[in-house]
């Protein structure tokens, strides 16, 4: 007999980042990266498993209260029977009509079945003594599609098509897990080019990101135009030096192609937070294509496809390309994101679709599309979630990772048990803990500093702010 679910932890976590600047872009310039974080328990004491979402301060409540509603309707849940069809789960996850009303799938409701459904990968990942990558790599091409959300989206990608791509992506698996093992997967960092940051901190962080082997770079663009384009030339002008170069550092011309790469190899990236209509964007990005950005990315409102086709025909030109996802709230705005032709490269959210059961259909529609996935994951536990994303699409689905990115941000690592490390190419190192799961899990002393409102940091703000009031 397999243990079933006995209860669950709702935490709500933040971290006060809006004292730093980081994180800032156009549209959130005082955000507190948080959680709002759950922990599935089962009658065997020793699993349990952890998933979250990623939410940026106030209204994170609110997902927690969504997230107990979701989880009270897995108590008393077999395990096994839920892993062995984590497809027909996710979709008994979706079904409580009244809650469905609430969404459907998109908001409130979704983030908090993205946590749920997070955590129940996490857990099943544990009780095979693998990390979540590995046990997804290892699925059966049946196994794989099984556990996909095919719902609504079966115009773009039918379960028998996604079955053939598995299947022909079989034949080398080992081989890529090799390679992928030694050199790392790509990345890009997006810490040297926050909104609030000043020039001289850009400069000393973007020698820094090349320092430790960055060849991608991504600023944030959209409070001050002039700003922007000053911004931009001073990164160019530092990422474009060879003297600047990091000994040693090698370039393959194949994961720069398509990318405006200046000399050195290196590739700029704007994202402007949905801050513009639409011919604004097209009007400000132009002004910004000297300074040869691969893509700008979220330019407009997430949910207007049609806006972000256009951008993307109007941009062609000039060779600046349209990237987004984040705010991409389900598999049915990718559908039509890809059937439109509107972007060059999908960013997915592990928090922001429902759970890994929704992101492997946003994977096969990608790759039959043959757009790159390079998932967000700036944010708090977001770049621990999106590498066994970005792995799985490597081993399974589009067979690649040489265009590909994953973003890195340098912030809030140190709160997970198992936190993502790079090596010394800017690369990802694969995780490896058998027991680290979906590496979703915080470590004790976050929460009892940082947990919202009794964390030792919240409760001596709260009486330095009283003290305030009182003066
Ligand atoms: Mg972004």
């Amino acid at each position: 007999m397999s243990p079933t679910i006995t209860g669950f932890d709702v935490k709500d976590i933040r971290f006060p980042t809006h004292l730093t600047g980081v994180g800032t872009d156009a549209m959130n310039q005082d955000c507190d990266y948080s959680a709002a974080y759950i922990a599935l328990h089962t009658s065997d004491p020793a699993l349990s498993g952890y998933g979250m979402t990623f939410t940026i301060g106030r209204g994170t409540e609110t997902v927690c209260l969504a997230i107990e509603q979701l989880a009270t309707r897995l108590i008393g849940k077999d395990t096994e029977t839920m892993f062995a069809d984590m497809g027909e789960t996710w979709t008994f996850l979706m079904s409580d009509s009244q809650l469905r009303w609430i969404g459907p799938e998109k908001g409130v409701i979704h983030l908090a079945t993205a946590a749920v459904d997070n955590a129940l990968w996490d857990m099943y990942a544990r009780t095979r003594k693998k990390p979540l990558w590995k046990l997804v790599s290892d699925f059966t091409p049946e196994e794989f599609v099984k556990s996909t959300a095919f719902r609504y989206i079966t115009d773009a990608i039918t379960p028998e098509e996604a079955l053939e791509m598995l299947r022909a992506k079989e034949a080398g698996k080992k081989e890529r897990e090799a390679l992928v093992r030694e050199i790392g997967y790509p990345a890009y960092i997006t810490s040297a080019g926050w909104l609030l940051y000043g020039d001289d901190q850009v400069a000393r962080l973007t020698k820094e990101a090349i320092g430790k082997g960055f060849n991608h770079f991504k600023m944030k663009v959209g409070a001050d135009l002039e700003a922007d384009i000053r911004r931009a030339k001073l990164i160019r002008s530092i990422v474009d030096d060879p003297a600047n170069l990091a000994p040693g550092k090698v370039i393959d011309p194949k994961s720069i192609e398509g990318k405006n790469a200046g000399p050195t190899g290196s590739v700029l990236m704007m994202d402007a937070n949905q801050v513009w209509d639409v011919q604004e964007s097209i009007d400000n990005t132009i002004l910004l294509a000297p300074t040869k950005p691969w893509f700008i990315e979220e330019p407009t409102a997430p949910d207007d496809i049609l806006g972000h086709a256009a951008i993307r025909k109007a941009l062609k030109p000039y060779g600046v390309g349209v990237a987004t996802g984040e705010h991409a709230h389900n598999r049915m705005i990718f559908k039509q994101l890809l059937q439109a032709d509107a972007i060059d490269v999908c960013q997915i959210d592990s928090c922001r679709l429902a759970g890994v059961t929704e992101i492997l259909g946003v994977l096969l529609m990608a790759a039959k599309f043959g757009v790159i996935v390079c998932p967000h994951a700036g944010g708090v536990g977001l770049c621990e979630h999106a590498l066994h994303l970005s792995l799985i699409d490597y081993m399974c689905v589009s067979g690649s990772m040489e265009r590909n990115v994953l973003e890195y941000a340098t912030h809030l690592h140190e709160h997970f048990v198992a936190p993502v490390t790079l090596n010394n190419n800017g690369r990802y190192n694969v995780p490896n803990d058998p027991e680290q799961g979906y590496s979703t899990h915080m470590k004790d002393s976050a929460f009892e500093e940082f947990g919202f409102p009794n964390g030792t940091y919240w409760k001596s703000a709260a009486e330095g702010k009283s003290n305030d009031i009182s003066l």
